[in-house]
């Protein structure tokens, strides 16, 4: 059964206790309220100021959002943990309510409880034993990374600019760990673009071909000469970019009739070689040479934190804590990195990813311990730095 948190003082929780506090509050995207108020009642005692706010409209929107800050000394550097508080819908088969948090031999379970509210707890408990002249620290959490993210940090952001409280290092808490915890951390990630093409043609008679013109033999040059390009050989941070074809659509039904219109879509994960633009125009112009359009929607840039001071601070308290070397890696999907890259240096780390996102989502509740005492000492390393 999950427990009511509500009464359990920040000072005297545990990392798992907080955690269960704000898996108990369901948050599917787009997450509003009672979640961001559990967290406003973590950070409150430890001397936040909490600013709470509502950005966009229908359909990507609205959105919730917290920023909260705690001023060090006059000059004194700026550490922010950034993450979500969203979480993705439970599904089926959960062996307990997903949204009942419960502990399970050396394991917590429930929606959230890796990605990321787990990470976001350990947030906490880090802090509450740093004391405010050590620096300031803030936290931006988000109510929809897991959805569109329009409103979301990108919106966090630009309360930060407003505000001119934009931090020196950027720590954001998604699950990185593979096998164990402090085994990767992200420095950077790929971009992502999906281009939408399409070829118009002239529908006929198949037996009149002359009177017609078919728009898949064009379609499929074009793919063709998309499949070939050698987009880069990758760098010392990345692997190589790649361009998949994702999808093929025509939707004729009759076997004698040459259509209409013929459609594709590809999607390009990208290195920091490139930029979402620079391959919208070059498949653009593969895409009219061969008689059809291009239509890209950049989902992000691509960004690298090239290794060097904080990677070496965070690593150096992975090491002390958890005696594991972690590999800095620029795998996997796109993340809130991609937005807070733009005001200040980011990498991310946080808990084991195995069961992200699937049903019986579970953290161990040792690794929640451990990961607190990563991130204090990287806070208060960055801090002093
Ligand atoms: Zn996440």
């Amino acid at each position: 059964m999950g427990r009511d948190m509500s009464q359990t003082a920040p000072s005297t929780a545990s990392v798992a206790e907080l955690a269960e506090a704000l898996i108990a509050c369901p948050s599917v995207t787009p997450a509003a309220g009672m979640v961001f108020d559990c967290l406003e009642g973590q950070l409150k005692p430890l001397g936040f100021e909490v600013v709470r706010f509502v950005a966009g409209e229908a359909p990507d929107g609205p959105v919730e959002n917290l920023f909260a800050i705690r001023k060090g000394p006059e000059g004194s550097r700026h550490f922010a943990f950034a993450g979500h508080l969203d979480v993705v819908p439970p599904g089926e088969g959960w062996t307990s309510a997903p949204f009942m948090p419960e502990r399970r031999g050396e394991l917590l379970y429930g929606r959230g409880a890796v990605d990321m509210k787990g990470s976001i707890a350990a947030m906490v408990a880090a802090v509450r034993e740093i004391p405010q002249d050590a620096g300031t620290i803030s936290f931006v959490i988000t109510g929809d990374e897991e959805g569109p993210a329009r409103f979301g940090t990108v919106a966090l952001i630009d309360l930060m600019r407003e505000r001119g409280d934009i931090p020196d290092l950027c720590l954001v808490g998604e699950p990185t760990s593979v096998n164990r915890l402090g085994d990767m951390m992200k420095i950077g990630r790929r971009g992502s673009v999906n281009i939408f093409l399409e070829v118009e043609g002239t529908q006929g008679h198949v037996a009149y071909p002359h009177l017609a013109h078919n728009p898949i033999t064009p379609l499929v040059a074009m793919l063709a000469e998309l499949n070939g390009l050698l987009l880069d050989e990758g760098t010392d941070w990345f692997q190589a970019s790649n361009l998949e074809v994702t999808d093929i659509t025509v939707g004729n039904p009759a076997h004698n009739v040459i259509p209409a219109k013929a459609m594709a879509r590809i999607s390009i994960r990208f290195n920091d070689l490139h930029t979402g633009a620079e391959l919208g125009a070059r498949v653009t112009e593969i895409a009219e040479k061969h008689g059809g359009t291009a239509r890209p929607v950049i989902s992000g840039e691509a960004f690298l934190t090239e290794p060097g001071a904080f990677s070496d601070l965070l690593a150096d308290a992975i090491r002390a804590e958890t005696g594991v070397e972690p590999e800095l890696s620029t795998s996997g999907g796109t993340s809130d990195a991609r937005f807070l890259k733009d005001i200040s240096p980011v990498i991310e780390f946080g808990l084991c990813n195995a069961t992200m996102h699937k049903r019986d989502e579970a953290v161990a509740l040792e690794d929640l311990e451990v990961l607190a005492r990563i991130y204090r000492r990287t806070v208060q390393n960055a801090l002093k730095a």
